[in-house]
This record gives structure tokens, sequence and C-alpha cells, in this order.
């Protein structure tokens, strides 16, 4: 079902429209000192919007899951105190009320429960009636029709004043990001809903806290209309998501360094194409990861049933049907002969590997 959205700006009175709008704050409230510290030093440098992870969803129990209602006390003290507003992640229809019901300012679903259409209309179903900004995170999978369906969900409660964070999507494969930016996804979703702000997490992307500003740099070139950064006084002690949590300084610092282009940018613009080959380049290189590993699986499955690493004619196959496949895209043959030997040259490697390891 098509729905026509009127989405509104998120507009908190008090906070600059210039972009990026900026969120920081810590994965998860601790104590009241830890939000107190943090969110003095946040305000301090000017920052208006102050997160913090009430209620945690924890990918295996036993981990910290949140200080729970008390935090919202402590954060309704940042307000009080410091001016800020407030965020914090909403996941069932308690949260909802016992967030409205402290005066949190803005509200964000997170990943987790955007993949499940039971919860985000639960939550839904909570908010109406209600005026917040509404932030939801992408689903953990790469689907932006699911993500789309949240948005209408939250939109059907008359909720207008919607944003999206793109945090990335969970991949089995191993690579540099902890959730793969797939760039390709937040722009599509830009392309089909404009005017629906879109907030970079490059914290949760990243997992690692000198991806932050690299990250944050792309999303801006990518016209992204704000970031939400965590960030810890102590980010090594944090009881949660330690590894990506920055300073409220290392986070001024990251923010004083940012480019914004505002220019319009065209295909003839030779930086624009650059940034689009070292997209290209980083997709290549997951790509290999990804067949390497599909390779050492078959590995295991030789080992298992006594064949040989090496299958000539399957080889044969591959080099003969992938030439002229590359052909066909305008790649030249000698080329593509020599990448896919490399490729192939490797695989095997790795597949003797396997076959040494195990015995
Ligand atoms: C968070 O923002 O702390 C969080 C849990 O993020 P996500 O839902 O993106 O994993
Ligand atoms: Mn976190």
């Amino acid at each position: 079902m098509y729905m026509e959205m009127k989405i509104k700006p998120i507009d908190l009175p008090g906070v600059d429209t210039q972009r990026p709008l900026i969120i920081t704050g810590p994965c998860s409230a601790e104590s009241e000192e830890q939000v107190m510290q943090t969110a003095r030093s946040i305000a301090d440098k000017g920052i208006k919007i102050f997160r913090a992870g009430i209620w945690k969803p924890r990918t295996k129990p036993g981990g910290f899951e949140g200080v729970g209602e008390i935090g919202l006390q402590w954060l309704k003290r940042v307000k009080k105190e410091t001016g800020m507003y407030t965020a914090t992640e909403v996941a069932t229809r308690d949260h909802v009320f016992e967030a409205l019901k402290a005066g949190i300012d803005v509200l964000w679903i997170g990943a987790r429960t955007t993949v499940n259409p039971f919860a985000v209309q639960e939550i839904a179903d909570a908010l109406k009636g209600v005026d917040i900004p509404v932030l939801i995170k992408n689903p953990v999978n790469p689907d932006l029709e699911l993500w789309i369906g949240a948005i209408q969900r939250i939109y059907g409660a008359g909720i207008c004043r919607i944003g999206v964070v793109h945090r990335g999507f969970s991949s089995y494969d191993k690579k540099i990001y902890r959730n793969l930016p797939l760039w390709h996804i937040p722009i599509e979703l830009r392309r089909r809903m404009p005017e629906l702000p879109i907030i970079c997490d490059p914290s949760h992307i990243g997992g690692k806290r000198e991806l932050i500003a690299p990250l944050s740099q792309q999303a801006m070139d990518l016209s992204f209309d704000g970031l939400i950064i965590e960030s810890h006084c102590n980010p090594d002690a944090a009881w949660s998501d330690k590894e990506q949590q920055i300073t409220p300084d290392v986070l001024d610092y990251v923010l004083n360094l940012l480019v914004i282009r505002e220019e319009i940018q065209t295909t003839e613009n030779l930086s624009e194409l650059r940034r689009q080959i070292d997209q290209v380049d980083e997709q290549l290189l997951e790509l290999l990861a990804k067949r390497m590993r599909i390779s050492r699986e078959i590995g295991v499955y030789k080992k298992e049933h006594n064949m040989p690493v090496l299958q000539s004619p399957r080889y044969s196959e591959i080099l003969e049907k992938r030439s002229s496949m590359g052909e066909a895209m305008d790649l030249n043959t000698d080329f593509t002969r020599e990448i896919l030997k490399k490729i192939h040259e490797e695989s095997v490697r790795q597949q003797m590997i396997i076959m040494g390891d195990e015995e």
C-alpha cells in the first residue's frame, strides 16, 4: 500500500537547523554520576541533544541490560541542569509510557526493534495522539522495505517529526566495520523520501573509535542531515560498547574537523568520483573476503569427503565462463583471467591450510 507522507523537520526550539544535527551521549546510562558528568561536558561544547540508553537490547542474556526506569530520573536532571534535550531508545509500549512520563524529548527505535513489525506497531499504538520526534534506526538486516514499513507505522500513529538513523547492517563476514555501511541503502531511502532527515550513527557502524571521524565525514559528504555519536566520560570503563565510545573532548575535536560541503556535487566533481571509487574498492574487498569464506567451507566439505583440493575441470570452467562474462561487460579478457587466476590461487592456498590443519 502506497502511503503519501508529509514528514516535518525535527525542529526543536533552540537547536541549530544547519546540518549536522548532533545527538550525543553514552551508549547506556550507568549511574547518576556517569550521566551527569558526561552530560555537563557535552553541554559545555554547545551540544543540544543528549542521548543515553535506559533499556539495552542485548544479543545474549546476562550482559548489562540497562539501568531501567531509574535512569529516566537522571535524564530529567540532565534536562533541568544543562538545558539539553534528552533522547532514549524505546522498544515496548511500557518504555514509551515511562519515557513520555519522564519528559524525554526524542525517542528512537533500535535496530533490533525495527526488524519486528509487531514491536514497531506496539510502539506506534502507544504513541497515538503524542507529538514527539521519533528516530527510526535501520533494521539489522539490509531490508529497505522493512525500514520504510516501520516509518509508515510510526507516521500512521500521527507522528510527523520523523528521522531515520543509519547504523549499518549485520553481516557474517569478517570486515573492518562492526556493521556494514551499505551506503546505497540510505541513499535509496533519500531518493524515495527526500524530505526525511537521515542521521548517521558512525559509532555503531564502525564499532571502533578511530572509525568515527572518517565515517562522519563520509556521511556529511553524502549529504546526511545529522550524526548520533556515542560519548562517555570514561569510555574504557563503559558498561556497553566501550570500544566505540569517545570522550566529549574527542567528540568536540572530531566535530571541529568535519568539512561540510554545501555545493551541489556533480559527477564531474573529482572528489565525488574518488569517494565512489573508495566505496567500490571497499565492496570489492568485502566480496573477496566472502568468496574466501565460501571457499573455506568447500575446503571442509572436500576434506570430509576425501576429495582433492584441485578440481581441474571446475577451474577451467570458471576461467572460461567468467572471462566471457567479463568480455560482455567490456572487461579485457587477459585482465579478467589474471584476476581470476590470483583469486583461485588464494582459494587453493586456503583450502590446503584446511586440509593440513585438521590432520
Ligand atoms: C544504541 O544506540 O545504543 C543501540 C543499541 O543501537 P542499535 O539499535 O543501532 O544497535
Ligand atoms: Mn551502543
